[in-house]
Parts: C-alpha cells; structure tokens; sequence
C-alpha cells in the first residue's frame, strides 16, 4: 500500500456496519486519528494520541465500500479522536457526498467554527456532540487540556449554531467515574431547550491485548476493516 496522503493518513480504523451508533441507522464508522483532548477515560488513547501505532486504512477499499454498499447503507459516521482537527477533512466528507450517503459526525464540542464550517459547505448532516459535564469540571474530565472558561465558550457558541439548525444536533454525556447524577443535570441544563441530553453508561475499558478502540468513552470495537 502506498504511504497515504492528507486526510487519508488519519484513517485509522474502519467499521462496515453499525446498527448502534447512529441511532435508528444502519451506518458504517471511519475512525480519524488524533485528539485535542486527553480525557483519563478514554478508551480510544491510541487512535486519540498514538495513532501512528495503528495500520492507515487504504482509501480505495473504503471509496470502494461505499460505492458497493451505498445502497444498504442509511449513512456514514466519522468519529475519533476528534474529526474536527484534521486537516482537509472536507476531502473526504466529499467521498461520502459522491455516493449521496448522510453523514454524521461525532465531536467533543471544542472547534465550533469548523463545525459551522462544515454545515454552511452541506459536508455534515448531523454532529454528535459530547457535554463531557459541568464546565467546572472540563479541566479533570479532559486531561486539563480545557479550561472552565473556553469549555463553556466553545459550548454556548455549538448550543447557538444548534438553534438556528436543531435536526443537525444532538447531544450525549458519558457518565464516567466520578460524574454523579447532578453533575449530568447541570450538564442538562445547559442544553438549548427542546434538547434531550443522551446519557452513555461508562464501559471500563479492556485490555490493550484486546485491541479495544472505540468512540470517545463508550467502547466500539473496530475489528471488520474491509479486506
Ligand atoms: S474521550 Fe474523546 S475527546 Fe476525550 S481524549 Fe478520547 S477521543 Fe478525545
């Protein structure tokens, strides 16, 4: 396989059906590598922060993927990591166009612009956005790589893009260790009315061996890279 190129190096994983994650969707999932976050419950680390330890996935078997199943498929979710950090993602969101498929794409809330970005140039359909939990607590729950303040700044500015476009957005919370009931309240709140918050049960996460990779706190397997 050649070395890939832009977008196609951060292709690190790649699952060819979901019933589960796009809820009410039969999807496939493309994993980006790399993360702007270092959550201490993350199940991802490696494709969050070590992504060169996995395999890229070659472009042409997923170009190929999606143009022969296109037709049983209802979308395409992009998860890391965080998607939004990755250089000329527009390219290959712009595949996923080619063969007129949905697509949805999971983010932890930190890069609002390129969010709106993305819907203004129609390359998303729909974000799933983690409210990791009360702002206070951002800097514990993401590695201190975000403070109280730019968590909620970054927040508010997605909850107003989600007004004006509330079909694209919905938002999810995972309750980690040490996120209690009210902590998911307040995260709750914050929400644009309307808005339910979708609460995740914390799956500790397997052992290295396992291979375990997953989106954001919830464990995915990726396993059936297409061969
Ligand atoms: S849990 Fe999600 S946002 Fe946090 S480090 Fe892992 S991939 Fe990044």
């Amino acid at each position: 396989m050649d070395t890939p190129v832009g977008v196609w190096n951060y292709v690190r994983g790649f699952e060819n059906l979901s019933l589960c994650d796009w809820p009410g969707r039969a999807t496939c999932i493309i994993f980006l590598g790399g993360c702007n976050l270092h959550c201490p419950t993350c199940h991802n680390h490696e494709l969050a922060w070590d992504m060169q330890s996995l395999p890229a996935i070659d472009k042409t078997r997923i170009t190929s993927y999606l143009r022969d199943r296109a037709g049983w498929l209802d979308g395409v979710t992009i998860t890391g990591g965080e998607p939004t950090l990755v250089p000329a993602l527009g390219e290959l969101l712009m595949e996923i166009r080619k063969v007129g498929l949905p697509i949805k794409i999971d983010t932890n809330g930190m890069r609002p612009d390129i969010v709106a970005e993305l819907l203004e140039c129609n390359l998303a359909d729909v974000f799933a956005v983690d409210v990791k939990g009360p702002y206070a607590k951002y800097p514990a729950l993401t590695g201190h790589a975000v403070s109280e303040i730019a968590a909620k700044a970054n927040l508010e500015r997605i909850f107003r893009i989600a007004q004006a476009k509330p079909e694209a957005f919905y938002f999810r919370t995972t309750q980690v260790p040490g996120l209690t009931d009210s902590d998911i309240e307040t995260a709750q709140s914050y929400l644009p009315l309307d808005y339910e918050l979708k609460i995740q049960q914390y799956v500790p996460p397997r052992r290295k061996t396992e291979h375990a990779q997953s989106d954001h706190e919830t464990r995915r397997p990726v396993g059936n890279v297409v061969n």
